[in-house]
């Protein structure tokens, strides 16, 4: 039996793999192993990627999204708004602050943060406005904007699964007041192992975010403040580097895997597939469709050896991690549901045609 994974990163690997040992060996023959000269390189080939003044690379997409809303001034006991349908690192982010993550309902097309559902979570503890760039798409930054706005609050961008992504031109990442992102390996940008960045075009929230990553300090031994120690590995720049040479081919890459699995699911009844929103070009870090009888199909393509997964099972406030926060099924319908009918099928750069016509095969047998 063929197994196609969920994510391949085998051939990604194959065609960086001569430029990252040599990297690696002058991060070795210089031992420059923290902030060596590849971290700020990187970050300013993320930064100029991204359309954004300043890149901070950090140790995770978790702490990328704390130590931004700690720059933006998030305090323990604000409320933080994030949606429901997302990875829980979002909210964990808040938590860690000992802010309030307050989750609201997804829209049913793109299960991307609801407008309406924002705009009614708004209130006087309002701090920030988290919106997912969830699939890599890009949520709708306009409206949550203007809310944001109107609020006198900060829009803070979870960009960890857009990397590359538009809107009207415009970069995921570029809309709010700063920006996490992750290079967790399977991100569509993956370092080889844990790595983050926060990216902003405000120079104060550029200097925060560094200052606190490193110790509370901007100068050694100078502690203004309470940090962490949160840094992009040199080892991981080094691999970051090569990938993001690469990352615009890749993605596009998808794009066209994501066209393929369109026109092959086209005529096969019982599958939704996901749609881009007008203005956007995605990147398809994830290829979302809806089923019914979702986990009975999921075993069908597994058993098939196909790597279909679940992104994500349970929305957050449903998660026990977060049953502090009292919200019981039924708070957030269009979450809930979707929760019971996607299936992320297997999506990759080095993805094939043959490889994604045998997905759609078993994935007919079993609808
Ligand atoms: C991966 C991810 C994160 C967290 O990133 P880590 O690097 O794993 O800490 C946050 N938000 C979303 C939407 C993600 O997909």
């Amino acid at each position: 039996m063929t197994t196609i994974p969920l994510v391949d990163l085998g051939a990604q690997q194959a065609e960086i793999a001569e430029e990252v040992r040599a990297g690696l060996d002058e991060v070795f023959a210089t031992t420059a192993f923290v902030g060596g000269p590849a971290v700020g390189r990187f970050e300013a080939a993320y930064a100029a990627f991204s359309q954004v003044t300043y890149c901070v690379g950090v140790a995770n997409g978790t702490d990328a999204l704390e130590l931004a809303l700690r720059a933006a001034g998030v305090r323990p006991g604000g409320e933080v708004i994030v949606p429901a349908n997302t990875f829980i690192a979002t909210a964990e982010a808040a938590s860690r602050i000992g802010a309030v993550p307050v989750p609201v309902d997804v829209d049913p097309v793109h299960l991307l943060i609801d407008p309406a559902a924002v705009r009614a979570a708004v209130g006087p503890r309002t701090e920030a406005i988290v919106p997912v760039h969830l699939f890599g798409q890009v949520a709708p930054v306009e409206e949550i904007g203007k809310i944001a706005a109107d609020a006198g609050v900060p829009m803070i961008e979870d960009a960890a699964q857009s990397q590359g992504a538009l809107r009207h031109g415009r970069a995921a990442g570029s809309f709010g007041l700063a920006a996490g992102t992750s290079f967790y390996p399977g991100k569509n940008l993956g370092a080889a192992g844990d790595a983050g960045a926060v990216t902003t075009s405000d120079a104060e929230v550029a200097r925060t975010v560094r200052v606190i990553a490193a110790h509370g300090s901007a100068r050694k031994y100078e502690h203004e403040t309470i940090g962490m120690n949160s840094r992009l590995d040199t080892v991981q720049a080094v691999v970051l580097e090569a990938k993001l040479r690469r990352l615009a081919v890749w993605n596009d890459a998808r794009r066209a895997a994501a066209a393929r699995y369109a026109e092959l699911l086209s005529g096969i009844d019982g599958v939704g597939i996901p749609v881009s929103a007008a203005g956007n070009e995605d990147v398809w870090h994830l290829y979302v469709v809806q089923v019914d009888e979702r986990d009975r199909v999921l075993r069908e393509l597994n058993e098939a050896g196909i790597g279909a997964g679940i992104h994500y099972p349970t929305p957050v406030h449903l998660t026990g991690a977060y049953a502090d926060l009292a919200l019981r099924a039924g708070a957030f319908p269009v979450a809930e549901t979707a929760a019971g009918r996607i299936l992320s099928l297997p999506m990759f750069p080095h993805l094939t045609a043959a490889q994604q016509e045998r997905v759609v095969d078993v994935l007919a047998g079993a609808v």
